[in-house]
């Protein structure tokens, strides 16, 4: 295929909002995509080469691009950088050059999809020595051979900034609409529908005639609809639905409920196919060749991730253990959630947002073929750094770090060991569990694992309806330094990629929201060019009139204005210019004036901000102008709702002598590395 075509379509995305156009749009591509270029097709329209869980990443950033711009345009990185500042985008900017240069190197030869994932995948296969000149001339090869469109995508592409708005469910609604058939129940739709021409529609039940019979369509008018069309009489079936080998463009439903039914279960075909396979380029296929049995049967494979079950909050700890008949209470530990496959000797391992990082933990590696008896398996559990001291339990971002080591992997894993804490099993020896309940899973699992106390071993888990001993094992977990429980339904399945009712419940304390103050930000790329587009908060400094960097926010500034409440990042700059007083390198100081309220997720420890913590998805509540400066929260409060969140009271002292340590390193850099 063309790689114009695909450059059409996303200009196409780009500029429409509508979901429903984008959904029908790209449906019309993926029908006349061929099957060998489909997978890469569905990958480009992500954003992606490689499928979600791969190892490798393009990896070119905004220097190196610099570069290999400059040299396939033959303009200065100066020039260059210029128009960057202008139109905050390299896709533009290559865009811009390239129509202009357009007479001299392009247009010599026409990119195929192929040709652009194959070079774009060898990118981050290009490393070592001389790495740099490999991957620009694998860059400028793709360039010279675009039109400005094609250029554009491929820089945004490499960049990581295609911003179509295709999102998952984008995507999943336009496999369903490309290759099943479209249900119409809807009079008026209906009445649309004959104006058609070369379309096979099944009058499911005859409706077309009906509302002939009613004077809604002349008998002239249903001649002539079928003359143009295919139009059969009949019984829904799955083959009729499958549009791609022979079945109906349109069928006929006799009502809404009927329709939305018909409609739901080809979703869920589609999406139930990815969250065993979390590859769309593979569900494409499958729902092409396979159609909607091939989609239901999908069966995950053991060594590519599967997604997974996940929480529902509770409102409390006594709501949670009324909800359920039987339930179980396991610690909510402060881990990352890991899926652990084994094949043989062989060994993988994810995250919950399906990367991998088998090659981070070789220690967990090690640990999981010693202690899982099957030839076969998917575990899951909550992986956990502890401190090699103290064996007690460190809190997310030494996992984080183990997570990003790139290199000195094995020193890294004795500094920071981990420990495992299992908690459900999905297959098992050739077997899918999803079916089973929850009490089942627990008993397979712990069949097959010989464990290793304090280092890979099963959750502990209490069953119990009595609101005190629940009360108990909630208190012991908190005070452990853990976010709180998970209240489990052991009668239930387990339903991937879902929050379902009746299945898990999280129970944690809530955290109070914060006023900060603004004291910087970063000027936005792309549609947010012209705007500050993150925001820098400050902490007041106990009884001083200094703010301390605790967190960078974008989350809950609007971009436009959907109702009267919202702020948009333009009238939030309009209002933080006047303050600036600082501007270098696409970043603002601004003197703390605004206070905004801020919620987060968990406030952690951070040595890159120089209040020594960092709040984790902070999101902009609302503008406080009721508040001055000197009425924004100070490091007390902020260290207060941490040992809060933490549970460390009972470690106190210890948290609060580190903290201070740390701390007095970090404000005496003043201004600190953001
Ligand atoms: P949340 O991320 O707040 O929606 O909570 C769900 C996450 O809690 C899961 O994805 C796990 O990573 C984590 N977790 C920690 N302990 C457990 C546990 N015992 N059972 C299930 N999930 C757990």
């Amino acid at each position: 295929m063309e790689y114009s075509i695909l450059a059409g379509l996303c200009e196409y995305l780009e500029k429409t909002p509508a979901r429903l156009k984008k959904v029908s749009a790209i449906a019309r591509i993926l029908r006349r995509t061929d099957d060998s270029a489909l997978p890469a097709v569905v990958l480009l329209l992500q954003g992606r080469v490689f499928p979600p869980w791969h190892e490798k990443e393009i990896g070119i950033a905004g220097q190196l691009m610099l570069k290999i711009v400059s040299a396939s345009t033959g303009y200065s990185e100066t020039d260059i950088q210029k128009h960057y500042k202008k139109l905050g985008d390299f896709g533009l900017v290559i865009e811009k050059l390239a129509s202009e240069k357009k007479q001299k190197t392009l247009f010599s030869k026409g990119l195929t999809v192929s040709k652009v994932v194959e070079n774009l995948q060898k990118l981050a296969y290009t490393e070592g020595q001389g790495s740099q000149e490999r991957k620009g001339q694998l860059v400028s090869e793709l360039l010279s051979s675009a039109q400005p469109t094609e250029a554009k995508y491929i820089v945004r592409t490499i960049l990581g900034e295609l911003r179509m708005g295709v999102e998952k469910g984008v995507v999943r609604d336009a496999i369903a609409k490309a290759y099943f058939s479209e249900i119409v129940w809807d009079e008026k739709k209906i009445i649309r529908l004959l104006g058609k021409q070369n379309k096979k529609i099944l009058d499911h039940d005859s409706i077309v005639e009906k509302l002939s019979g009613k004077e809604k369509i002349t008998k002239k008018e249903y001649d002539a609809f079928r003359e143009r069309n295919t139009v059969d009489k009949g019984k829904i079936t799955d083959r009729g639905l499958w549009r791609a080998k022979g079945g109906y463009d349109y069928v006929l439903a006799e009502d809404n409920e009927e329709s939305r039914k018909i409609k739901k279960r080809i979703n869920d075909a589609v999406e139930w196919a990815w969250f065993l396979r979390p590859d769309y380029g593979e569900v494409a296929l499958l729902a092409r060749q396979k159609g909607l049995e091939g989609l239901e049967k999908a069966s995950l494979e053991v060594g590519k991730p599967v997604e997974v079950l996940l929480a529902e909050k509770a409102p409390s700890l006594e709501e949670a253990i009324k909800a359920f008949d039987k339930p179980a209470i396991e610690v909510k530990f402060d881990g990352a959630r890991a899926q652990i496959h084994k094949k043989g000797k062989e060994i993988w391992i994810y995250t919950r947002r399906l990367e991998n990082i088998t090659k981070q933990f070789p220690d967990l590696v090690d640990l999981a073929q010693k202690c899982v008896r099957a030839r076969e398996c998917i575990i899951e559990g909550e992986l956990m750094a502890f401190d090699p001291k103290t064996s007690k339990p460190l809190p997310f971002q030494a996992l984080s770090q183990r997570i990003h080591r790139k290199y000195d992997i094995p020193q890294m894993a004795m500094e920071i060991p981990v420990q495992m804490h299992l908690f459900d099993a999905i297959h098992i020896d050739g077997r899918q569990l999803f079916d089973l309940s929850l009490g089942k899973r627990r008993r397979m699992l712990e069949d097959i694992i010989v464990p290793v106390k304090g280092r890979f071993d099963l959750a502990e888990q209490v069953i119990t309806k009595d609101i005190k001993a629940a009360e108990g094992f909630y208190r012991k977990a908190i005070e452990a330094g853990q976010e709180g429980v998970m209240v489990k339904n052991l009668e239930a399945s387990y339903q991937p990629g879902r929050r379902v009712a009746g299945g898990w419940l999280k129970v944690k304390p809530t955290l109070e929201t914060l006023d900060a103050a603004i004291i910087g930000g970063l000027w936005g790329t792309g549609k947010r060019a012209g705007w500050i587009g993150s925001l820098i908060l400050g902490i007041r400094k106990p009884n001083t009139s200094e703010f301390l960097v605790c967190g960078m926010l974008g989350t809950g500034i609007k971009e436009k204005k959907g109702n009267k409440d919202d702020l948009t990042f333009e009238e939030l700059t309009k209002m933080l210019k006047p303050y600036i007083y600082h501007d270098e390198g696409g970043e603002v100081k601004i003197r703390p004036k605004i206070v905004i309220e801020v919620a987060y997720e968990e406030i952690q420890k951070s040595p890159n901000y120089d209040s020594g913590y960092a709040l984790r998805f902070p999101r902009f509540i609302r503008l406080r102008d009721d508040k001055g400066i000197e009425d924004a929260d100070d490091l007390d409060r902020l260290e207060k709702i941490y040992r809060m969140q933490k549970g460390k009271t009972d470690q106190k002292g210890r948290t609060e002598q580190k903290g201070r340590t740390e701390q007095k390193g970090k404000t005496e850099q003043k201004g600190g590395n953001i």
